[in-house]
């Protein structure tokens, strides 16, 4: 069985997130670039099958920027058997669509019975990738699983909807998104650390791929028109209960349309 993890980086939620003003694009030297934890849960149940099965291979599949090594090799600490990121000058200013192309193309590549992925990430929040790559792959999406088991032939699991839940099951190979809610991921540990220097870390270009990207190889594509730095936040109004503090509460959540 081999499963492939689709895992993004992102800017560590902790420190300052910045979007450069002028190009629309994060700001990387603003914070830490880290694994996304969604992918790094995606990664947990993987892991855990191969626990299980230890013949199984874990690959994690990144699209991202050059300097993406120490995110891999984190993922790769924790127990994956190999990673291959997709870095291509083309890929600057990627909107979701052209992602899940390269994603796609690089899965085609690789061969998976399995791809598990995060059902949202924690900076883009588009959260249609993994369906994207279903459909360009002719696969069933088993979206925002929150447990998942996994058989060599079958993959199965749980997702909530609106005043219910569901239980879905497909054959495999097949696309699985997951949530926050399923598998903690576990910490590295030192072997996994040391043994990490020495697993397989590709990287593929475009070329690699044998597909194009950017402006003139897209025929449907977004593009950011601006981008505007979200206001600081403002302290709100202090209420003093001088026996009125009632109808002050009253008439604020009345005045910002709140009740
Ligand atoms: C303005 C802008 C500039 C960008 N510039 C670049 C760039 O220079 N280089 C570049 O590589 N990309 C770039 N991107 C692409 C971007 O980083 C995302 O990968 C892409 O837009 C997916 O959006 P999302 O995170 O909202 O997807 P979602 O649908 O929310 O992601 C859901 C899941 O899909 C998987 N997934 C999503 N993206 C990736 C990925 N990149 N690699 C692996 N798995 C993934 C993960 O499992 C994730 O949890 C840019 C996007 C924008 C909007």
């Amino acid at each position: 069985m081999k499963i492939v993890v689709l895992a993004k980086q992102v800017p560590d939620t902790w420190s300052d997130r910045k979007l450069d003003l002028v190009t629309g694009m994060l700001d990387r030297a603003a914070s830490d670039p880290v694994p996304d934890e969604i992918g790094e849960r995606a990664l947990e149940n993987a892991l855990r099958y191969k626990d299980a099965n230890p013949d199984a291979e874990v690959v994690v599949l990144m699209m991202g920027p050059e300097d993406t090594s120490k995110s891999l090799r984190k993922l790769l600490s924790m127990g994956a058997d190999s990673a291959v990121l997709v870095e291509d000058p083309a890929l600057v200013g990627s909107d979701m669509v052209q992602t899940a192309r390269v994603l796609a193309a690089a899965l085609q590549k690789i061969g998976a019975d399995l791809i598990l992925a995060g059902n949202e990430s924690t900076d883009g929040r588009g959260g249609v990738v993994p369906a994207m790559v279903a459909e360009l792959l002719g696969l069933p999406l088993l979206p925002a699983l929150e447990n998942l088991e996994i058989t060599p032939e079958l993959v199965s699991g749980v997702c909530q909807i609106d005043g219910g839940t569901l239980a879905l099951e497909s054959p495999l190979p097949a696309v699985v998104s997951v949530t926050e809610r399923t598998a903690d991921a576990r910490f590295p540990n030192f072997k996994g650390i040391m043994q990490a220097k020495k697993k397989p870390l590709d990287t593929w270009s475009l070329a690699n791929l044998g597909i194009q990207a950017g402006p003139e190889a897209a025929s449907v594509r977004s593009v950011m028109v601006s981008a505007v730095e979200r206001p600081a936040k403002q302290s709100g109004p202090k209420i003093t209960d001088d026996g009125t503090a009632a109808e002050q509460l009253v008439d604020f959540l009345t005045s910002n349309k709140l009740i």
